[in-house]
């Protein structure tokens, strides 16, 4: 690909995680109700993600790796009430761009499925197949063509541990579906999609860190809270288990985290961060999500206000447990 298309890609694309997020999200938006996510080295060598969900048809498949093809936004008013994770198309145009990719999808109206290459966003192969449901893709040597990029991936073990907390917040967002999460071949978690938040929790992080869990349900228009923050036992020297949620995306928000800190003042210890996984909901009209490429950042209008409720209610909800 051209120069200009793999910088595009790097927007979009900044580490194996990035491929996995985008892979896992296009899942969920096909409707999987089973999602297994496969690693090799930390995703350097492949990422492969297999769903259940309504595959892609034959002739469409090509279609679907060039970019700005979407078949999920019809207006642009739609931005402000989207329904599903993808919205741009450009994450598949992306990925291949940057890899070497192999997709196997049978489209449910279809009778057989396809299987298709890419190299370097350029389709190498395109035969019919026999496929049983949903969609198969593998994206091996990430960022082969693009030498300072591959420089900058970390060890195996970091990418990889990257990657797991991608999965977790993925899985967290979404207990009605069941994920399997392997590295090396070795089982990091499953869920059981049973629909349940705590499921998901237990499985991430184990019983007895649910159980110093409290649930959080809180209302203060326009803003609604809903999950499970920590009381003292469940503070952390890191900030990995303050999970948010604005609207169902994972979202990083320097605002909130802060607030979410200081609603914890007085109970604080010594280098110890509050725990919670706190889903956030927000009229759409009040929230930005085309700032950044990877979705992750998320502009909120009025975000003043919205920390000093998000800071009331969380305080309301520490002060209410013994601690
Ligand atoms: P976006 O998700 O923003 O639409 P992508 O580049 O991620 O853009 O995907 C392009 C299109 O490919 C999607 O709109 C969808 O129609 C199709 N697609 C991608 N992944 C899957 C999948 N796992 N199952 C079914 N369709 C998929
Ligand atoms: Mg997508």
């Amino acid at each position: 690909p051209a120069t200009i298309e793999k910088i595009a890609a790097g927007e979009v694309i900044v580490r194996p995680a990035s491929v996995v997020k985008e892979l896992a999200e296009n899942a969920i938006d096909a409707g999987s109700d089973r999602i297994r996510v496969d690693i090799e080295q930390g995703g350097k060598r492949s990422i492969r993600i297999r769903d259940n969900g309504e595959g892609i048809r034959y002739n469409e498949v090509k279609l679907a790796f060039a970019r700005h093809a979407t078949s999920k936004l019809s207006q642009i008013e739609d931005l402000n009430h989207l329904e599903t994770l993808g919205f741009r198309g450009e994450a598949l145009a992306s990925v291949a761009a940057i890899s070497r990719v192999t997709i196997r999808t049978i489209s449910k109206s279809e009778e057989l499925g396809s299987e298709t290459t890419f190299e370097g966003g350029h389709c190498t192969a395109q035969r019919v197949l026999p496929y049983d449901k949903g969609t198969d893709i593998c994206v091996r040597d990430l960022f082969y063509n693009v030498p300072a990029r591959q420089k900058h991936m970390m060890k195996d073990k970091t990418e990889e541990r990257v990657i797991h907390q991608v999965m977790g917040r993925i899985a967290l967002s979404h207990p009605e579906i069941a994920f399997d999460f392997i590295s090396d071949g070795r089982k990091i978690f499953s869920t059981p999609g049973d629909g349940r938040l705590q499921s998901v929790i237990e499985c991430l992080y184990g019983r007895s860190f649910f159980k110093s869990l409290k649930k959080l349900d809180a209302k203060n228009e326009p803003m609604e809270l809903q999950g499970y923050i920590g009381d003292l036992t469940s503070m952390r020297s890191s900030k990995d288990r303050q999970i948010l949620f604005i609207n169902g995306r994972t979202v990083e928000n320097r605002g909130l985290s802060r607030a979410f800190e200081e609603a914890y003042q007085g109970y604080l210890m010594n280098h110890k961060h509050p725990v919670g996984i706190i889903f956030m909901t927000l009229p759409g009209r009040m929230l930005d999500v085309n700032m950044h490429p990877s979705k992750m950042e998320i502009g909120i209008l009025n975000q003043s206000l919205v920390d000093i409720l998000f800071r009331q209610e969380i305080r309301r909800a520490v002060q209410q447990m013994d601690l």
